[in-house]
């Protein structure tokens, strides 16, 4: 593949597989218009450098069915090392294959050269590439067609060709685009064996772009489903992230449960939902989407924390009223959320924020008790994930709807720099010296965070 034979020519299949079928621009309704400035800019100086230049992935697919991609992938036949030099704006990672990334002001997009292995995708952990890491061999380089054949879904093997402006198709995902069903590339059982995330994408997007998974996925997804367990906890982590973030988490979540994969995924949420008969999980994730779709803040750790708050719940609570005193709740919580810290690859601070908003929420469910107390929880990093999760809990259920209010309209006071409680201090002027020295801190042993848990190990 030398970078003459590039962008002009007609696509070619891969040995052994059929033709593909190509799209001229008057046949398809992807507009150049609907692509990022940015994305558009590295299309086009990968194809003046005599390199293919393909947008590839997700933001075919979407801009094919009319919807807003997320983000723009690039496909090429230059190696990162030529993409390098190309863009000074360019930075490469990944250990095993590396990928360059072109960073913008408001975008980064991702430049892949084509390659032929199906293995899954490596987790970025933000840094540059390992210098001293071995480089993916010459032969994982592949065509345009063995690209395609590598990735999951049909409909994510798109190809669109800024040479010419058309689309390319070695996959059949553009039946299966039109028909609305998410198929593997290949055999779904040895597609799923080769990377059990996938079965959690195929509900994902099916939930997202409202498709049904094809018959044959779907038995694949049924039979394998407990070989998710085998998949790197961060890569099951980073995909419940984005069905969490994406303000279409009920729907994934149903999918997720239906397909028999949220049995293995998160396993305390599988069984809130048989123990309890109120569906608070449905109704928590419902609330969440609409303050993602809203655009509210939610941190992701209030978004995870959705997950295990029923069967945290269904530990504490009798008649919607927390019944264990502190210690023990802080005991439970510490249960509660030490498998999951594991199966999830929860970083230390991740935890750390999880559990001290599930000890917080016991303190929202009441009404704030002094101004001090107000400005001691929301100073507290924890605050925003509990917060979120109060409101959640609130909305979804009514669940201590008042002592949410009150607490509400203390911090309203406290952002205005009035005190907190009326009548109260005001947040600047603290606790003075004299004060304090009258009236000693209480202690309660309850109220102080055993070491394990401030620390927060995993
Ligand atoms: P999104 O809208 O969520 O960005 P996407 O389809 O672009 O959807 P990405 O996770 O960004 O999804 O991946 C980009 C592309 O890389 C996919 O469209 C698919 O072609 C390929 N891909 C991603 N993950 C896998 C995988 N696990 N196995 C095979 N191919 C994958
Ligand atoms: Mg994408």
């Amino acid at each position: 593949m030398s970078a003459d034979e590039a962008g002009g020519g007609a696509p070619t299949g891969a040995p052994g597989r059929p033709a593909p079928r190509v799209l001229a621009r008057a046949e398809h309704r992807l507009s150049r218009s609907l692509v990022s400035a940015n994305a558009i800019k590295v299309l086009y100086r990968l194809q003046r450098a005599g390199f293919d230049s393909y947008l590839v992935g997700g933001a075919v697919r979407d801009l094919l069915i009319g919807r807003t991609p997320k983000d723009f992938d690039v496909g090429t036949n230059a190696r990162p090392s030529q993409v390098k030099h190309l863009f000074r704006n360019a930075r490469l990672i990944g250990r095993r294959f590396r990928l360059a990334l072109i960073n913008f002001a408001e975008e980064t997009v991702e430049v892949a050269t084509f390659r032929r292995s199906p293995e899954p995708p490596e987790i970025e952990d933000g840094g540059d590439a390992d210098v001293l890491a071995p480089v993916a061999e010459v032969e994982e380089y592949g065509t345009p067609a063995e690209d395609a054949w590598r990735r999951d879904f049909t409909v994510n093997g798109l190809f669109y060709n800024i040479a010419d402006y058309s689309v390319i198709d070695h996959v059949g995902g553009l039946e299966d685009l039109e028909r609305g069903v998410i198929r593997t590339i290949g055999e779904p059982n040895a597609r799923f064996l080769e990377d059990p995330v996938r079965m959690m994408r195929a509900v994902e997007y099916a939930a997202r772009l409202g498709f049904r998974i094809d018959e044959e996925t779907a038995a694949a997804i049924a039979a394998q489903g407990a070989e998710i367990r085998r998949a790197a906890p961060a890569r099951i982590a980073f995909e419940l992230g984005e069905s969490l973030k994406g303000g279409q988490a009920l729907p994934i979540f149903r999918g997720l449960e239906e397909h028999g994969l949220l049995l293995h995924v998160v396993p305390e949420a599988h069984a809130a939902l048989s123990r309890r008969s109120d569906g608070l999980l449905w109704r928590l994730l419902a609330v969440a989407d609409q303050a993602v779709q809203r655009g509210d803040r939610v941190p992701e750790e209030a978004l995870l924390g959705t997950l295990f708050l029923p069967s945290f719940l269904t530990a504490v609570e009798v008649d919607g009223r927390p019944v264990l005193e502190i210690p023990e709740a802080e005991q439970v919580i510490r249960e509660e959320l030490e498998a999951p810290a594991l199966r999830l690859a929860f970083s230390n601070y991740r935890g750390h924020l999880i559990r001290h908003a599930f000890m917080m929420l016991l303190r929202l469910s009441a009404p704030p008790r002094s101004a001090k107390s107000v400005v001691r929880t929301v100073r507290h990093e924890a605050f925003p994930t509990a917060w979120s999760l109060a409101r959640f809990l609130a909305t979804a259920t009514g669940l201590h709807k008042d002592a949410v209010a009150a607490w509400e309209q203390a911090i309203g006071r406290l952002e205005q720099g009035l005190p907190a409680v009326e009548g109260g201090r005001r947040p600047e002027g603290g606790e003075d010296k004299k004060r304090r020295r009258r009236r000693p801190r209480r202690r309660r042993s309850g109220r102080q965070i055993a070491p394990a848990v401030q620390g927060g190990a995993a």
